[in-house]
């Protein structure tokens, strides 16, 4: 796990010292002396994080990382304060200006490491969520993805054995979450997993439990695998916390903790997680877009094309049946030509809604195009796939399609060919091939029946 990391101080030494203990680690590294040097590396070459110096001539950290945060392009990017002094008021203002992580002159070689890693962690996942999500949208779906982080209060679930303490984060985090205090590791373990929770903090002085190992369930439960973790530990828990951090925990506060910092690095996480989350729904949203057919509800043709050919390898390496049947609405154009074309699309609909009624649910039902269908169905024999047609064929034909409210009703037929993956037939395609000429034979036998492919 390697990563572009940027140096940001006017002091020429401090930045040689951050330099050399980065490049220990095999990190690539990049460095500025000032705020618009540094914006101007972020404009022209991908970078992972940013150690920002707040204390420079011009223009200070805390611009350089608000503008870096203003910025739809390098809002993603992790911003590491370095402050000078174990300034609590700074700390308050960086994370106002965005920041997502603190460091102390003189830095402190392994919080300086684990800090870099497990941001480096956290923005490969981003990274990777929206590659996806570009993806996505450029396969030429509806663009699903929004940043909208009003989403209500942030739902803060908090394991504190001690009440005086668990009462004063509580009390901290009124105006800008709900949490739920719960002194029984376990107990919290399940609500992690089982309600919708932006943020688990837990208290390492607790007495009943080993903080570390509930941070280490928590990363090992699927569920809350990216749920983040903030860890509160006493003053100078160093080692605690670099173990953390290795574990995967996002953040810590040491006591006493000032308020104002608990609520900027609290509400730093939920933005993160939500804006995580959003993601990851625009991603499986657009991926639904992406192989669905928008009038008729069925997977499109893409889907087809794909889901057939693993059906199709699957069957063919278990010696299993399967078949596949297309269908293609008689005189459809008359439809069109006759009641205009959005009676057309009505008769669609209900087509498709008659061959889901129809099919099993470990059939795939397809839009192949206009007014094609496919049927694919595993694990079925050409006899089989000649009843399930027969009675489709007859469930279309049966009832009138009954269109504009009623004001219509439409005798509608439709021809249909299958084909099945005995003898002979060697691809997917192949087999799709088949049914078609067996449809096509339906149609010049006189429509509004089933053949079946000979082949
Ligand atoms: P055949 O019995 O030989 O299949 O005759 P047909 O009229 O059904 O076949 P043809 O292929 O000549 O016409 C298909 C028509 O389907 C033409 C096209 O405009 C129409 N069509 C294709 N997609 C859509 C759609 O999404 N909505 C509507 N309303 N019509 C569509
Ligand atoms: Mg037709
Ligand atoms: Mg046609």
């Amino acid at each position: 796990m390697t990563a572009r990391i940027l140096v940001v101080d006017d002091v020429p030494a401090n930045v040689k010292l951050l330099e050399a203990r980065l490049l220990a680690e095999y990190f690539d590294v990049l460095t500025a002396s000032g705020g618009a040097e540094a914006l101007d590396i972020v404009a022209r070459t991908p970078v992972d994080i940013i150690l920002l110096d707040v204390m420079m001539p011009g223009m200070d950290g805390f611009e350089v990382c608000a503008r870096l945060k203003a910025d739809p392009r390098s809002a993603h990017i992790p911003v590491v304060m370095v402050t000078a002094l174990d300034q609590p008021a700074d700390r308050v203002q960086g994370l106002k200006a965005g920041a997502d992580d603190f460091l102390t002159k003189p830095v402190n070689d392994l919080q300086l490491v684990s800090r870099v890693k497990s941001l480096v962690r956290l923005k490969m996942l981003s990274d990777e969520l929206r590659i996806r999500a570009e993806t996505a949208r450029k396969i030429g779906v509806e663009d699903a993805f929004r940043l909208d982080l009003e989403d209500g209060p942030g739902q803060v679930l908090l394991v504190d054995s001690r009440a005086a303490s668990q009462e004063r984060i509580v009390r901290a985090l009124k105006p800008v979450a709900e949490v739920q205090a719960l002194s029984d590791p376990q107990a919290a373990l399940f609500e992690a997993a089982e309600s919708p929770v932006d943020l688990v903090i837990v208290n390492a002085a607790g007495e009943d439990y080993d903080p570390l190992r509930i941070c280490a369930q928590l990363r090992l439960l699927e569920r809350t695998r990216f749920l983040p973790l903030l860890l509160v530990t006493e003053t100078g828990a160093e080692d605690m916390v670099i173990r953390a951090l290795d574990l995967g925990v996002n953040d810590y506060i040491m006591r006493p903790i000032d308020p104002n910092e608990l609520v900027a690095r609290t509400l730093t996480q939920i933005k993160r997680k939500r804006y995580n989350d959003r993601l990851r729904a625009s991603l499986s949203h657009s991926i639904e877009l992406a192989v669905t057919d928008a009038l008729t509800g069925l997977s499109n043709r893409r889907y087809l094309d794909s889901h057939l050919r693993t059906l199709f390898n699957r069957a063919a390496s278990r010696t299993r049946p399967l078949s596949v049947c297309i269908t293609d609405i008689d005189r459809f154009k008359q439809v069109n030509d006759t009641y205009g074309h959005d009676a057309g699309d009505e008769v669609l609909r209900e087509f498709a809604r008659r061959i889901r009624s129809t099919v099993r649910g470990a059939d795939l039902a397809c839009r192949y195009g206009g007014e094609e269908f496919v049927v694919v169905m595993p694990e079925t024999d050409a006899a089989t796939a000649a009843v399930v047609a027969e009675r489709l064929r007859a469930i279309i034909e049966g009832e009138p399609f009954v269109l504009a409210q009623g004001a219509l009703r439409l005798s509608i037929t439709a021809s249909l060919g299958i084909a099945s993956n005995d003898s002979g037939i060697e691809t997917p395609e192949h087999l799709l091939k088949q049914a078609d000429r067996a449809l096509y034979a339906a149609k010049t036998a006189g429509r509004n029946r089933v053949v079946a492919s000979a082949a």
